[in-house]
């Protein structure tokens, strides 16, 4: 049956209303999850699944994207997302009336959380289709795509999605609710793999320490998506580089069978002259270390503030015009060749990180010598003069 206005007032009426809330809110104030948090939020079920109303409702702008890759099951909802931007906020209760019609009832008062009608197709359940986002996932950040995807069977909320064809390695898409799922998970990938593999997840937001230990110690490679993919129409477009994270487990792995090939390893950086100075800033050691003015930092233990003054040095960031982005030039650089740190949390690191603690004596260099070029701006330089 076709959708007409006039059958559905109140949905429809509901609708406009939220939309109209969105206009009005202050940014920020009624932030929907977007559509990395909306798959975590929905991994209850394998695949995460949810009515389309409720894809819509989290996944907000980004829906466009997403709704490409649902597909409708046969299983009806026990409950309706509440859709009044006023309302309770809660699931409503699905009631079926006698004349064949579907009623999503709220628990709370109903002056501000009216019953909404529904239709058999709307409480019809979607769910991801692994298989497809898996291929598109795997073409956006240059990895080669599995024929089928599959659910693990010890995992139930991971599939195999692809392989990094550098070293022939398997690579998983975790889609978990909470940290224990990802860890659960996590673990029974590990104990079935016999590999280090690639761990594909919507967010950082469940990568514990615990986990980033197991990680670090199978050599298993963690690639949250939020931070590196955005929606774009039907798929996904690389917006920040993932080759560093590639390259490190590339090094770190040891490639299986004889046919596999050599893993990619980063060229050295060129020879650079033994000691040099501008400014107040002078350098021993290949930045090992460092003064500024008569004080004096040992950098030998704290690799990533090391590449990252050396690199805003030999890029000459030397003020506003010539600072360097940090996400898209700063960190990249670091991240590249700092292999022997541990794997960082990708989406929370700031340049101050390289520099803590806060009150140590490095924190002190980082504050006299890195100047941002301006609130917003994310770009950085040394400021020597
Ligand atoms: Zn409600």
């Amino acid at each position: 049956m076709p959708l007409k206005e006039e059958n559905f007032p109140d949905i429809l009426e509901l609708m406009r209303q939220a939309a109209e809330k969105r206009v009005e809110a202050p940014p920020g104030g009624h932030r929907v999850p977007g559509l990395w948090r909306t798959l975590e939020s929905f991994a209850e079920t394998n695949p995460p699944a949810a009515v389309l109303a409720s894809w819509r409702h989290y996944a907000g702008e980004e829906y466009g994207t997403v709704g490409n890759f649902l597909r409708a099951t046969a299983r009806s909802a026990q409950w309706y997302p509440c859709l009044s931007a006023a309302g309770c906020g809660n699931p409503h209760d699905v009631v079926a009336l006698e004349d064949g019609r579907w009623l999503a009832r709220s628990q709370e008062d109903q002056r501000y959380c009216p019953a909404i009608w529904l239709t058999e197709p709307e409480l019809a359940i979607h769910e991801l289709d692994v298989e497809r986002l898996g291929v598109e996932l795997c073409r956006a950040l240059g990895l080669t795509s599995a024929r089928a995807s599959q659910a693990v069977t010890s995992a139930p909320k991971a599939w195999r999605v692809g392989t990094f064809t550098a070293t022939q390695s398997p690579v998983y898409l975790a889609l978990c609710p909470s940290e224990g799922q990802l860890l659960l998970n996590l673990e029974s990938l590990m104990t079935g793999c016999g590999e280090p593999f690639i761990l594909l997840a919507p967010t950082a937001r469940y990568r514990s320490e615990l986990i980033g230990t197991m990680l670090h110690r199978e050599r298993c490679a963690f690639l949250p998506l939020a931070p590196c993919l955005a929606p774009d129409g039907a798929g996904f477009r690389l917006t920040s580089p993932v080759r560093p994270i590639l390259d490190r487990f590339a090094a770190g792995c040891v490639p299986h069978g004889p046919t596999a090939p050599e893993p990619v390893i980063n060229p050295k950086p060129a020879a650079r002259p033994e000691a040099g100075s501008r400014g107040r800033l002078r350098w021993e050691n290949d930045f090992a270390d460092i003064w500024l003015g008569d004080e004096r930092y040992d950098l030998r233990e704290r690799t990533k503030a090391r590449l990252c003054i050396q690199y805003l040095y030999d890029a000459c960031a030397f003020d506003q015009r010539s600072a360097r982005h940090f996400e898209k030039q700063i960190d990249p650089y670091v991240r590249k060749h700092s292999k022997l740190e541990p794997l960082p949390n990708y989406a929370e690191t700031k340049l101050h990180h390289y520099f803590n603690p806060s009150r140590g004596k490095l924190a002190k260099l980082g504050r006299e010598l890195i100047r941002s070029a301006g609130r917003g701006t994310g770009r950085y330089f040394l400021n020597v003069e």
